[in-house]
């Protein structure tokens, strides 16, 4: 391992003992894993020079962001962990192409601010703003702006990656358009560090919207709820978030952040904003309130007090911080078809009452990406591995049953991978496998994790 200083001959930067704990582990940090350096690159040079120096050794690498995934997808197995967020610069902001270009270490938070005090506009809005921009690519980050805008792969125009052997590759670039053989910069796109390391990124930007305004439609039960939000797509009026949480659920937020959502007799909310010119978005609120309303919601709170959006929105945002302030919980992030939702949502509430499991959900009704905490609340280790045998196999397959998949936004890792494996039909599977085989011959990059079958060819001793 120490040949790494020659390569980065900067004892600061590439670290052989006493690797900190979070550098091990995940977002949620319920697992653990082991290395024997973590190393900080500042250039592609320097990824290449380690990418291929591990390539000769077989020695498996660890591609790192900000560490905010959910699904142990960066819990090393021995070797090295590439951790990018030093490579955090913007490298040019170009008004013309309407792209930005960065480094993939930089936050999401920084380039929205950076973009948006330029009068410009990058709509991928996962909930966690201090995620990176190589991570939000490698899992193919979604957020509650998909709805309108789309997700992160809808915004990458370009990317120069390091392959597992060090070589360097240019994909895309700032066209607009592009029909010129495969496309391996979508293959990159939500590979989850398996097949490259991604080390600049060409972004496309849209003007930002002049304003943007709330709404909580209250409504008698989810299925109301889920009504009206099939009245507001069909009523064409471009919502940027349509999000579902059940009163159950509000609850938890509202002690959690200190909040209050109206009319605590509703037993389910629906969370609308809509952005745009400052007449459109008032006028497509106003037709979204009379479509709800006429399908039976109780009522329709427009959050003009910029303080009152803050707090309800505040409440959502706080949903999985609350949860997890008094118990572990197991993340789901399934995503079904959006007509199968309250399908979904009624199989999810027998199967809580059935099983004695609590089940918190809240989700994306725009698209159909449902988030369920299983809470694990006092149950022993030996019980809680129960409801993961019992519990959770059932969830997933009730998903594919409706047409969904095991991950809309989070990725598969480590912890959805055994639910994504039986799932996915074996020859989509083996093509995936093959096209590993092509980029990383020697599997070392993020080897054994989402679809990899018969991952853990792991040489460590160097
Ligand atoms: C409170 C909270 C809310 C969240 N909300 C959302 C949400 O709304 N939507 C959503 O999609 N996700 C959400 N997430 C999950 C997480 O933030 C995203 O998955 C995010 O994209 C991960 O980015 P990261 O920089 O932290 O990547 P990491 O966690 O560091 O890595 C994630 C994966 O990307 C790979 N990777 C990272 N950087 C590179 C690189 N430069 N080259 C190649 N591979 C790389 C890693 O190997 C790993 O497989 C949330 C997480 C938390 C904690």
């Amino acid at each position: 391992m120490r040949g790494l200083l020659d390569i980065i001959p900067d004892p600061t930067r590439v670290v052989f003992d006493g690797i900190e704990d979070k550098y091990l582990t995940d977002g949620l940090g319920r697992l653990r894993g082991q290395a024997s350096a973590l190393v900080f690159p500042l250039s592609t040079q320097e990824v290449s020079g380690v990418m291929r120096w591990a390539y000769d050794r077989r020695v498996p690498v660890t591609p790192r962001g900000a560490g905010t995934n959910l699904v142990e997808s960066t819990v090393p197995h021995g070797g090295i962990v590439l951790d990018l967020s030093r490579m955090n610069r913007v490298l040019e902001l170009d008004e013309s192409t309407f792209t930005v270009t960065v480094e993939p270490g930089i936050l999401l938070q920084d380039l929205q601010a950076y973009v948006e005090a330029r009068g410009l506009f990058y709509p991928p809005d996962p909930g966690e703003k201090a995620s990176s921009i190589g991570g939000n690519i490698a899992t193919n980050a979604g957020g509650m702006r998909a709805v309108k805008y789309g997700v992160t792969r809808d915004y990458v125009r370009g990317l120069e990656v390091v392959l597992a052997d060090g070589e360097v590759l240019a994909l895309g670039g700032k066209c607009v358009k592009d029909a010129s053989g495969l496309s391996l910069k979508n293959l990159i796109v939500g590979s989850e560090g398996t097949l490259a390391v991604i080390t600049k990124c060409i972004l496309k930007l849209v003007p930002r919207p002049e304003t943007s305004l709330s709404a909580v439609v209250c409504c008698k039960s989810l299925s109301d709820g889920i009504r009206g939000v099939a009245a507001v797509l069909r009523g064409d009026l471009g919502p940027t978030a349509v999000e579902f949480i059940d009163r159950k659920v509000v609850g938890l937020g509202e002690r959690y952040a200190g909040v209050r959502f109206p009319r605590p007799d509703a037993g389910s909310y629906i969370l609308l904003t809509f952005d745009g010119g400052a007449s459109s978005v008032r006028s497509r609120l106003e037709k979204a309130r009379r479509l709800t309303l006429d399908g039976g919601a109780l009522d329709f709170v427009i959050l003009d007090d910029p303080a009152a959006a803050a707090d309800v929105w505040k409440a959502r945002g706080a949903l999985v911080k609350a949860v997890e302030a008094t118990s572990e919980q197991e993340p789901v992030d399934i995503v079904v078809p959006i007509s199968r939702i309250t399908d979904f949502m009624a199989f999810v509430s027998g199967l809580e009452q059935r099983s004695g499991v609590q089940m918190v959900s809240f989700g994306h009704a725009g698209d159909g990406n449902i988030h369920l905490c299983v809470v694990r609340g006092t149950r022993t280790q030996e019980e809680w591995e129960q409801v993961h045998r019992t519990v959770m196999p059932r969830i997933y397959a009730k998903a594919y049953e409706l047409g969904g998949l095991a991950s809309g936004e989070h990725g598969i890792g480590l912890s959805k991978r055994d639910w994504f494996l039986c799932h996915t039909p074996e020859g989509n599977l083996r093509a995936m496998s093959r096209i590993k085989d092509a980029l990383d011959e020697r599997r070392i990059l993020n080897d054994g994790k989402s679809y990899v079958i018969g991952g853990g060819r792991y040489a460590e001793t160097v």
